[in-house]
Parts: C-alpha cells; sequence; structure tokens
C-alpha cells in the first residue's frame, strides 16, 4: 500500500503526528522499533514527570492522573489509551533502517518495505547512550539505563553524571539501601538543570557524606571489582560493583545523515529544518519532537513540541493538493 505519510517513532510525537494525519484524511502508519512509546517505557519504573496531566494531553483525549504530576505508568496507559481510542495504525518492533528518494520515498524496515509520499521522523534521542569510552565499560555491570533501585540493594554502586538523571538515580539508590553511592562527576558542580527541589535534598546527601562525590573527577577503568578515578588529587581506585552511567543519550545522526538531511555546524548540531514546516532539507521529509534539537536534547519535549504534527500536516496538504 502505498501511504501520504510514514512517520518513524511511536513515541508521543510520532502519535500525534499520526492523530493530525488520520483528521486530515491522510494515509498514514506509524512504524516504531520498539514497543509503543518505547522511550517512555525504559525511563525508571518510579519516575514522576516534571509536565503537570494536561501539558502532556494529545488528541483532545483528557489525562487524568492521581497527583498533579504523573508517574511512568499512568503515561504509559494514557497513550495506550490515546493510539486506542483513535485507532491508530501503528506497526511495532519493525526498525526502520534507510529511506530512499525515489519517485516517492521507499521506507527500508527489518521486517520490509514502505512506499510513502512524505515522511515524518520523530525518532527522540533515547536509544544512544553516551559512552563513556574505558577500559571495561562492556562489563554487565555496567549500565546506562536504569530502571529500579532493587538490585542495588547492599551494593557498591557510583553513578556518573551531573544532572538530573544522575541525581535521581543517586538520591533513590542511596534511600533504598545501597551499601555505599558515589556521584562521578566531570563538571566542578552539579548541572544547574538539576530540578530545583531536588537539589537542596542531594546537596544535603553530599555535604553530609551518605553520598560521596568526586567532582572535576573521570572514571579511568573499570574491573570486575573496583573502579580507577582520576582526581583533582590523583588517581585513586575504589570498591565498585556496579556503574550507573547517567551520562545522557544522542539522536542517531547516521540515520539522518543516511536520509540526506544536513547536519547543522553549530554547537548542538542541529539538524537542519525550516522551523516554520518543519521540512528538511529533502523536500517530503519532516522531522517532529525532540529530534529538532539535535544535542540539545532538552530544548523539545512533549509539552513543546506537540504543535510540530500541525504545522507538519498543514504542510503536507498544503504540497500535496
Ligand atoms: C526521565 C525523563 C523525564 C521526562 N519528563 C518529561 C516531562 O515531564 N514533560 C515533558 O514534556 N517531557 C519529558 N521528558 C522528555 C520526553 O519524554 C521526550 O521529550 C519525549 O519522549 C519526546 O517524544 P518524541 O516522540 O519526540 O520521541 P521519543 O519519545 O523518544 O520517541 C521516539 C521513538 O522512535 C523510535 N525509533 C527510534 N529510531 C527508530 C528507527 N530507526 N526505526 C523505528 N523507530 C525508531 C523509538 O523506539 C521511540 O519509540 C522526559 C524525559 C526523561 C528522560
Amino acid at each position: 500500500m502505498d501511504f501520504d505519510v510514514c512517520i518513524i517513532g511511536a513515541g508521543p510525537i510520532g502519535i500525534c503526528c499520526a492523530i493530525e494525519a488520520k483528521k486530515n484524511n491522510l494515509n498514514y502508519v506509524i512504524i516504531d522499533r520498539g514497543c509503543l512509546v518505547n522511550s517512555l517505557y525504559n525511563y525508571p519504573k518510579n519516575m514522576t514527570f516534571f509536565s503537570t496531566s494536561d501539558k502532556l494531553e494529545i488528541g483532545d483525549v483528557p489525562f487524568i492522573s492521581h497527583n498533579s504530576k504523573p508517574t511512568k505508568s499512568e503515561a504509559l496507559e494514557y497513550y495506550r489509551r490515546v493510539v486506542s481510542s483513535w485507532e491508530l495504525k501503528v506497526n511495532l518492533y519493525e526498525e526502520v533502517s534507510e529511506i530512499k528518494k525515489t519517485e516517492n520515498f521507499e521506507i527500508i524496515t527489518s521486517k520490509g518495505r514502505y512506499i510513502s509520499k512524505n515522511v515524518i521522523i520523530s525518532t527522540g534521542f533515547y536509544d544512544l547512550p553516551y559512552k563513556l569510552n574505558v577500559p571495561g565499560e562492556t562489563l554487565d555491570k555496567v549500565k546506562h539505563y536504569y530502571d529500579e533501585p532493587h538490585p542495588y540493594f547492599g551494593m557498591k554502586v557510583a553513578v556518573v553524571g551531573a544532572a538530573n538523571s544522575a541525581v535521581d538515580v543517586a538520591l533513590e539508590t542511596y534511600r533504598k539501601g545501597a551499601k555505599e553511592v558515589t556521584m562521578i562527576v566531570r563538571e566542578p558542580n552539579l548541572s544547574e538543570t538539576v530540578k530545583y527541589w531536588v537539589k537542596p535534598d542531594v546537596e544535603n546527601r553530599i555535604n553530609e557524606g551518605s553520598i560521596k562525590s568526586y567532582f572535576n573527577s573521570n572514571i579511568k577503568k573499570i574491573d570486575d571489582k573496583s573502579l580507577t578515578i582520576s582526581t583533582p588529587e590523583g588517581e585513586l581506585v575504589i570498591e565498585n560493583d556496579f556503574v550507573l552511567a547517567m551520562t545522557g543519550y544522542q539522536p542517531d545522526f547516521s540515520f539522518l545523515k543516511r536520509i540526506g538531511i544536513e547536519i547543522g555546524e553549530d554547537e548542538y548540531t542541529t539538524p537542519f529544518h525550516n522551523p516554520d514546516t518543519m521540512e528538511t532539507n529533502v523536500d517530503g521529509v519532516y522531522l517532529a519532537g525532540v529530534i529538532c534539537g539535535g544535542l540539545k536534547t532538552n530544548k523539545w519535549f512533549i509539552e513543546n513540541s506537540r504543535d510540530h504534527s500541525k504545522i507538519i500536516i498543514k504542510e503536507i496538504k498544503k504540497n500535496n493538493s
């Protein structure tokens, strides 16, 4: 079947685009390499969104949570309900590997191929973690995704990073019985972006020594039972059972480049798109959601990128009429 638009990525913004396409009688499909809202599914089990639930609403489906800020399980339930109530066409567990421009677009996936007049890329940034690039990183004890604190009970845990994820993980593992929690931070301070209601908590735990910390420090080597860290006072070796590398994630730029999308030379290597239409330099290929920010992964989020869908579908309708 030929489509008016293929949407790559079934995150909240890909879903938004599908709803808008359906409202406008376009023939569409969403394709995702994982489950529905795969990124959200991989967020920590006990996470709470910083947005209130109304700000995460899409497709005029009300989102009512028990508290003002919803939990991960409430959000998963909500986006399942949105997709069911709009009866959206979503093909899951199907990875898009190539998009070729022929007369239309040929979209090659792990299960087959699609032909579409337009393509929306809403693939987010959560699939590619920043690596530490040190010996020992491939050991099973090194995790780039954190789920819940239970596995770390009674263990010596090192948390790498200075932003919200690292802080949340350090506090949660400390409170749920990790034997020792050590934060290893490359910078001299925690990130400015740490949530203002969490910052005093982590600072107090660090100051009282409940959570150990090494600032201006980097891991040099990971061994089965230890870590080597370079600190301003010199190199030291600490005992360690797990490394939780909360060092952030980045968009798959090689995927974008293979499609022919230009990547900017600015500090965030922003993929080229016209902010008035969201169209890239490849005619008929649009960007939506968090991927639009390149390495500035906190520029766009659900709250402020829901409207990308309206802009894109309006443009597709205009170009196809
Ligand atoms: C801990 C945490 C808390 C957050 N809290 C909030 C909040 O309170 N409010 C808020 O607005 N935002 C919040 N965000 C940010 C928000 O979750 C993201 O901005 C949002 O998920 C972006 O949506 P998206 O649809 O652009 O991308 P994503 O949700 O990342 O979806 C991208 C999808 O594309 C799929 N994909 C990737 N590559 C391919 C491929 N080659 N083929 C097929 N499929 C592919 C992925 O599997 C994924 O399902 C939070 C983020 C984190 C990490």
